[in-house]
Formats: C-alpha cells, structure tokens, sequence
C-alpha cells in the first residue's frame, strides 16, 4: 500500500502525519507500507518512520547519478537520503513535464542501480478509453517502458495501473475494469519472462482508491496493492486503507 503525496505537506505536517499514523497501522503485517512524500520531506519522514513497518520512497528521479541538471534529483541522493521505493512515470509527470515511456525506462533503470525499488507507472486517458484503444496504450506503454528490462531487473519492479481518468477525480475504475487492466499488463510481462516471472510480479491499482472501496478492488485477485493519492494525506484514512482487511 503506497501513499502518494504529490505536492503536498510540509516537514512539521510529515512529522505530525507520522505521529497519528503510526499507532493505526501496527497490526498490519500483511502488506508493505510506502510513503512518498516531496523530496523535501524525505528525510523527515525517515526519521519519523523510524523503528516502524513504514518504508519511504520518492515521487521522482533522474537518471544521472549527479551533473549540471538544474533542479534534477537522483537516484543515489534519493538513497542516501533513506527511501527505498520511487515513483516513476506517474500520470501527472507524463502529463505536466513531459515524461514519455522512453524517459520512464531510463528513470527505472536508475532507481534499480541505486537499490531503489521503481513503483512504475501506466495507465490510459479518458479518450483512450472512450475510443477503446486503452489496451493498445497499455500495450506500448510497457513495451516501451517496462519489458525491455531484462529478467532481474524485472522481477524487482512494481507497476502501478493508474487510469488517468480515475485519478483525483472521485472517479474509481470499477474492480473489473481494474482487473482486466491488470492482466493485460501481466500478460504482456509473461508474453516476455514467461508466467512464471509475471505471476510474481506485484501490480497496484491507483485512482481515487478510498477506504470505503479499498476492500472490493482488493478482492480482485489480480489487485495486489494500491497507490493511493488524496486520501494517503490523512492518516486516518490511509490507515483504513491500509487496515482494508479488518
Ligand atoms: C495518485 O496520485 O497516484 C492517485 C492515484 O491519486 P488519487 O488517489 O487521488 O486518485
């Protein structure tokens, strides 16, 4: 269960997210649990996920490991900085800063090489949809940045299913809708690795995931966790979600 905080909380409000969270989720021991916090809050978040099941990642990174990139992050200073997980090729950064599947292949490798788990993103647009060209989109979109990876960096990868059209929009993709996407995606993992490969791979769902639809999305075998946006701010609320099965 990943939290995903775009643009959101300061250093102070990470750390008093933390102190409220962290009670709620101490029986859960049948999921991971992921922060992602801005860059700015990592190292507070760290701190205050101390000695807890809490594991924090980033939201981005470049694929430089250092250099004149003005304003870039990267993996290894992600790493040091003590998160474990990244973000990459969310739907808004595909949508605002032109991110493309070439540039999420890059940015996966990099995560890999600095011992970051990459939390890659894919998903379609309402048009694409409407059109009924979402598997297509799906399609390219792993081919061009995802199953070119070779078969160990591979199985160290998580995708996220993120309709972008499902996302903060209040809009859920309904779990069947949700399910089929994930064997898509799955499918075109095993068409490379074999089933065996795909079958280990872990898929999330993300788009308006909530505490009152947490539980019927991860009836779905085919959902094995969620990225959640709006309703991680709040601890209360990422804890029932994270709690989905109490
Ligand atoms: C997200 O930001 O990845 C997301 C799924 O957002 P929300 O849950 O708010 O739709």
């Amino acid at each position: 269960m990943a939290g995903n905080w775009k643009m959101y909380k300061t250093p102070a409000e990470t750390c008093a997210f933390f102190e409220k969270f962290r009670p709620l989720i101490l029986q859960a021991a049948h999921c991971e649990i992921v922060i992602c916090p801005p860059f700015t809050n990592i190292p507070a978040a760290v701190e205050a996920s101390r000695g807890s099941a809490i594991q924090v990642g980033a939201q981005d990174l470049y694929w430089a490991k250092e250099g004149a990139f003005t304003g870039e992050v990267s993996g290894p200073m992600v790493r040091a900085a003590g998160a474990s997980y990244v973000i990459v090729g969310h739907s808004e950064r595909r949508q605002y800063f032109g991110e493309t599947s070439e540039s999420v292949l890059k940015k996966t490798v990099a995560a890999l090489e600095s011992s970051l788990t990459p939390i890659v993103c894919v998903g379609e647009l309402l048009e694409h949809r409407e059109l009924g060209k979402t598997d297509a989109v799906l399609c390219e979109q792993c081919r061009k940045g995802i199953t070119p990876l070779d078969v160990r960096q591979i199985v160290q990868i998580v995708i996220a299913y993120e309709p972008v059209w499902a996302i903060g929009t209040g809009k859920t993709a309904t779990p069947e809708i949700a399910a089929d996407a994930h064997r898509l995606i799955r499918r075109e993992v095993s068409a490379v690795y074999g089933e065996e490969v795909a079958s280990q791979i872990r898929i999330l769902y993300g788009g308006s995931v909530k505490p009152d639809n947490v539980k019927s999305l991860m009836a779905q075998p085919e959902i094995d966790g969620a990225l959640v946006g709006g309703a991680s701010l709040d601890p209360v609320s990422f804890a029932s979600i994270v709690n989905y099965l109490s």
